[in-house]
Parts: C-alpha cells; structure tokens; sequence
C-alpha cells in the first residue's frame, strides 16, 4: 500500500514518523512518502539565529500539562534537550495601567481566593461577580456554546474582558465570543456539568494532577522548548525519515480519484498514485485541491487569522529602567495599541539572547485589526516599538528586527466546529474513498496536539493496512 503525507509540519512529520515506525515494527507490506511545498521541513516551526540569538518566528513553545511532544522527542532522541520556562508570571495591560496576573488564576479561572481577592486588575464588584460561579446553577446548554458565552455566564464580564479574553486571544488570536467552548476547552465544559462550580472544579482537579504528579501546578513551569529551538525537534524526526521518504519543494495541485487509487498532480506537472492520502495543510488550501467536493464551502467559510511576530533585539542598557517583572504582558485595551502581546523572551528563555542583550517578541494582528500584517517591515517595528513605549520606559531603537508575517494561520473554531469537522470526515469518505485531514486545522492548534492527532491518523491509516 502506497501513503503519501501531504505538508511537513508538525503534524504531516508526527504521522510520517509514526507510521515508518509501525510500518517497520510489524512488517507492514506499506510505504510512505511525505511531500512539502517548502524546501524546508517544519511548517509554521522556524527557528532563525541571528547575532547570537535564537528567534522563533512562530510558536516558541509547547504546554507542559499535554505529552504529544514529550512523547514525540523521547522517539528521536530530543528528550534531554526538552528546557522548561526560566521566568514565570506575566501582567495584563487593562484600562492603561498594568496588572500582575493573578497568582494561581488556571486560564484566567481563579484556583486561589487570596491573590485573586488582593488583585488590582478587578473591581469589588467584578470580584464579587466571579464568586458567584460558587453558587450558580449549571447553565444546561446542552448544545455547542462560546467560550466567552460560557465564562460570562459563570464568572462575569470583567474577568472574561480583563482576564479570559487576553490569554485566550493569545492562543487563538480570535474572538472568543465566537470561538467554540467544544473544540478548545471541553474540559470546562465537563467541569460544569460535574463539579457545577468552575472554581471548585478547578481546585480539585489542580489538587489530583498534584497527588498524580501530572503536568505543572499553577506555580510551576507551564511551557517547555527546546535548547536549541523547535526547528532542532523537527531536524531531528527528519533524520529518523528515510532518506527517500521525504520529498520538499512537492506542492500538490489536485487530487483525483481513479479506479486505481488518488491521482496526485504536483505543481511542476508530475503526477504520482496513492491508496491513501493524508492531508495536514491549512483547511483553505483544501478546496483548490479537490474543486468537486461538497465539503468546501464549509472549509473556505472556516475563518483563520492573520498575525506577525515582530522579534527585537536591545542592548540591556536599553531596558534598564523596565521595572515589569515576569514573562511580559498582554494587552486587554484592544482599542488602543497594535501589540497583543509582548514577551520578554530573553528572561522567559534565557537560551535566546546573548550576554548583556535582550530580546522582546511582540504578536501584532487580531480578529478586525489584522490590515496591520499588510505594512512594510519598517512601519510594523515602528509600530509596535511606539506602543512599547507608551506602555514602558523602553530607550532607543531595536539594534535589529525580525518581523515574520503569518497569513490566515490562526484557525478559529467557531461553535460547531466539531460537528462541522464530522461532516467533512463523512463526505469526504463517501465522495474521496482513502483521503483524510488532520492537523492544526482540524483537532487542535498547539503543537502537541497536532503531534498527538499525526500520530493518531497515522494508526489510524495502518490500522486499514493491518485489517
Ligand atoms: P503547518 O505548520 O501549517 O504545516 C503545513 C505544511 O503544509 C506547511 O509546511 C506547508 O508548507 C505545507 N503545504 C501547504 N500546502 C501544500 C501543498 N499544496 N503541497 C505540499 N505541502 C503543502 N502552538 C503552540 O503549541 N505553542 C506556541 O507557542 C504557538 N505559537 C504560535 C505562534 C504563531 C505565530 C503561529 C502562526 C502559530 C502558533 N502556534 C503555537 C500554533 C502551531 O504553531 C501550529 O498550529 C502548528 O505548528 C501547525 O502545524 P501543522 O503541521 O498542522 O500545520
């Protein structure tokens, strides 16, 4: 049986890896063939080191509490390169001054009554509204619902606007009224239906990870990289493809089906046949390749945003009189800057700048403020460098730049998702026999999520191989 992985992302490289693996192990009469557009391997992971810096230009971590990576790195040899956070806590810029995030807030849901109680960023009144959640019936939605629907319903407006909405936005860079509360967050939604209280909930399932020894507490290292950044995990599951598994700069154009399989037509004219074919690219890219689907309107009108990342170089001297402690801040004042986000990555990883210099990522671009993406290189770090300094005493210019434009990357799961991804999976076994979709578009955007489903596709695949 020939299997061909379309997009050497994370997800595309996890399900080539796995599958070679059982492919191996069991003797399976299969082969199977990767096919990247790029000439690089990777997809949104690009790990860039310039003047002694190690830049990601696009996600620069991984959560701790999930083990898609771990896992993965352990495979190919990765694991002891595995290098927690070295800063923790980060602030919220709300109403124009900053706010220390409170201690033991899980995803902005508040686990400790103290520093939630001594907290600057909410009112009394806020305060008071939030720990209603003790008290208020389950909502009985039945039905998909938002995520802002949801933590508005149970802690309030303020925590979800000051608190919620800036690190959800931070994830998804989109809008949580309208993101979907099945496809990001089940487990409140399990919590709810179980513990009643979110808060409760929160305290009780934070308190058996700790007796379980399961991922961090909200005190520890939340987020995990690599020494010498993402890109060297995805070197390293390269070298454990076979040579002739990999093929880069392959754009596939079009996929057909014929009574001897899929028919793949690449960009320069080549065409090859598979039995199974397993798509990981962006959901937007699929329509394109299979014009006769019935499930593309649903892809195309599936919106995903765009962002940049704007990685800036300082001397420390340069930020010398920054007193903001933590890992940086996220700005809930939507209106009112360009920056989403800024993180001092030099502290949060201190693998990534060189002795005496600091390192700042800001995100620009969100749901409606996204034209931004569009400016010159120049404008952006103009942009997001004035916004740094109305918000802190930041001195002179950056001693160089690098801006990473990343267009329709986000997906945002809007309520239904899941539903909607069911009915493509279904349409597309009945009209594209053998042709499957996975990865970030689909079950999940953070990294070990996208590592976990290639992995599970890939048994999945092997599985029909197998009988
Ligand atoms: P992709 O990485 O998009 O890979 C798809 C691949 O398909 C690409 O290599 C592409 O070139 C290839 N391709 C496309 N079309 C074709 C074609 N026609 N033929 C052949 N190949 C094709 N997640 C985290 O967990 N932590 C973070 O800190 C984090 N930060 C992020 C920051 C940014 C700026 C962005 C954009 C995302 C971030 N994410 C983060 C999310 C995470 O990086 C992505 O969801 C994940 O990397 C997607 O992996 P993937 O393999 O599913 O897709």
């Amino acid at each position: 049986m020939k299997i061909a992985v379309i997009g050497g992302g994370i997800t595309g490289l996890s399900a080539a890896y796995y599958m070679q693996k059982e492919i191996l192990t069991e003797q399976l009469d299969a082969h199977v063939e990767l096919f990247e557009a790029n000439e690089e391997l990777g997809g949104k992971i690009r790990t860039h080191k310039e003047q002694g810096y190690l830049i990601e230009r696009g996600p620069d971590s991984f959560l701790a509490r999930k083990p898609g990576v771990f896992k993965l790195a352990k495979e190919v040899g990765m694991d002891e390169e595995i290098v927690p956070n070295d800063a923790k806590g980060a602030s919220i810029l709300s109403k124009g001054r900053m706010h220390s995030m409170p201690g033991g807030a899980v995803m902005g849901i508040p686990t400790k009554f103290a520093p939630f109680a001594a907290s600057s960023l909410f009112s009394p009144a806020a305060k008071a509204r939030a720990a209603m959640d003790l008290m208020l019936p389950r909502g009985g939605q039945t039905a998909d619902e938002s995520v802002g629907g949801f933590f508005r319903r149970r802690l309030g407006h303020a925590v979800v606007d000051q608190l919620i909405e800036p690190l959800l936005s931070g994830i998804y860079a989109g809008d949580i009224d309208h993101l979907s509360l099945e496809a990001t967050f089940p487990q409140f939604r399990r919590m709810e239906e179980e513990d009643r209280s979110l808060i409760k909930g929160m305290k009780k399932s934070q308190a058996a990870s700790k007796e379980k020894q399961e991922g961090p507490s909200a005190e520890q290292a939340m987020f995990r990289s690599f020494k010498y950044g993402l890109s060297s995990l995805v070197d390293a599951i390269h070298r454990h493809l076979d040579e002739d598994a990999v093929r880069l700069g392959c754009t596939l154009s079009e996929i057909s089906r014929e009574s001897d399989g899929l028919r793949l037509t690449f960009a320069d004219g080549t065409t090859d046949w598979f039995d199974r074919v397993l798509l990981t690219v962006p959901h937007h890219l699929i329509p394109e390749m299979i014009p006769s689907f019935s499930g593309n309107e649903r892809l195309s009108e599936a919106p995903a945003t765009t962002v940049a990342t704007v990685a800036m170089g300082f001397d420390q001297t340069q930020l010398d009189d920054i007193t903001l402690e933590g890992t940086g801040f996220l700005v809930a004042d939507k209106a009112n800057y360009d920056i989403t986000a800024c993180t001092f990555t030099h502290r949060k990883w201190s693998h990534t700048a060189p002795e005496g210099k600091g390192l700042l990522r800001t995100y620009v671009g969100r749901p409606g403020q996204e034209d931004i993406v569009s400016e010159s290189d120049e404008t952006i770090v103009e942009r997001a460098v004035n916004d740094l300094k109305r918000i802190m005493p930041l001195k002179g210019e950056p001693e160089f730049s690098v801006v990473t434009r990343w267009r329709n990357s986000m997906p945002q799961y809007l309520v239904g998702h899941k539903d909607k991804v069911q009915a493509i999976e279904t349409h597309l076994e009945e009209e594209f026999p053998g042709l499957y979709v996975t990865g970030a578009s689909f079950g999940g955007i953070g990294l070990p999520d996208c590592v976990t489903q290639g992995e599970k596709a890939a048994y999945n695949l092997l599985s029909l191989v197998q009988g």
